[in-house]
């Protein structure tokens, strides 16, 4: 992959992004969750204490952050949603109430249900969405080509690479792995059972230290797939914080939004010449 030349000669990109699911992620894993107190409150936990906490944090730092948040926890939660809008960071989509594409019934339902999320996220946030996190990182076949339909610019998380990429309908990619995202590590749930048990703060400063360093050495980007209910708490804010103080401290790293690093990615790379083949899709 040929080097990017990142903003203000920077030497790599870092994006801190936030799926602020809410309850949603508990309702779409099982509907009787959504019956259950318990979890209810744990998704509660992101909007009410989680996004105050982020927020301080980035603006602590003058940091741009990225908040995919389903149509239904934006309804849900609307002082939460303006507050990340007043403060000026990018808003994706991320299905409505965390549905999974890929187990929806067909392309008809999975545009039915896009094109109400992205009203209600421009309605209610006053913002041109120009990116999609699939909820659950489980899109279908049909999900690329319906987020470029709807004058989407990028989605991000797929797993094959470290850089972003072309999807073959010209959708950007900013691909993501399991191993940045803070739900694998600290998601839990007692009853009924979720997740791996809760990990040490410490280990997951540890995988991430590395790939951040990896990612200076090769110049590349690093996206950091958090949710404010799991990286919210103490203890993993602020491993997160010191984290960024690190990157900070090296003096020459770009932190930006996906949508900025989708545009900045897709100005120096043109997508592939589509070939006969392609073109008749
Ligand atoms: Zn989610």
């Amino acid at each position: 992959m040929a080097r990017i030349k990142w903003k203000n000669g920077a030497r790599c990109a870092v994006c801190l992004t936030f799926d602020v699911d809410g309850e949603s992620v508990w309702i779409s894993r099982d509907p009787h969750l959504g019956h259950r107190p318990i979890h209810n409150s744990m998704g509660a936990y992101g909007p009410k204490v989680g996004i105050p906490r982020i927020l301080k944090m980035l603006k602590k730092y003058n940091l741009p952050g990225t908040f995919f948040i389903p149509s239904w926890t934006v309804e849900k939660w609307p002082k939460m949603t303006e507050s990340i809008v007043r403060a000026g960071h990018e808003i994706g989509h991320h299905g409505h109430l965390h549905e999974k594409p890929f187990q929806m019934a067909d392309a008809e339902r999975e545009e039915e249900l896009l094109v109400r999320s992205l009203d209600i996220l421009k309605r209610d946030t006053g913002q041109k969405i120009t990116g999609s996190r699939t909820p659950s990182c489980d899109p279908s076949a049909h999900t690329m080509a319906l987020l470029k339909k709807y004058g989407l610019h990028y989605h991000s998380n797929m797993m094959d690479d470290d850089w972003p990429y072309y999807h073959p309908c010209g959708l950007v990619e900013l691909p993501t792995k399991w191993s940045m995202d803070d739900f694998i590590f600290f998601g839990y749930s007692g009853n009924p059972p979720a997740g791996h048990g809760i990990w040490d703060a410490e280990s997951v400063h540890s995988i991430w230290l590395e790939e951040f360093e990896g990612t200076y050495e090769e110049g590349g980007y690093l996206n950091i797939m958090t949710h404010p209910q799991i990286i919210g708490q103490h203890h993993r804010i602020r491993m997160l914080e010191r984290l960024v103080r690190h990157m900070l401290d090296k003096g020459d790293v770009w932190f930006a939004s996906t949508g900025e690093v989708a545009r900045e990615w897709s100005k120096q790379v043109k997508p592939p010449k589509k070939t006969a083949k392609n073109r008749a899709k």
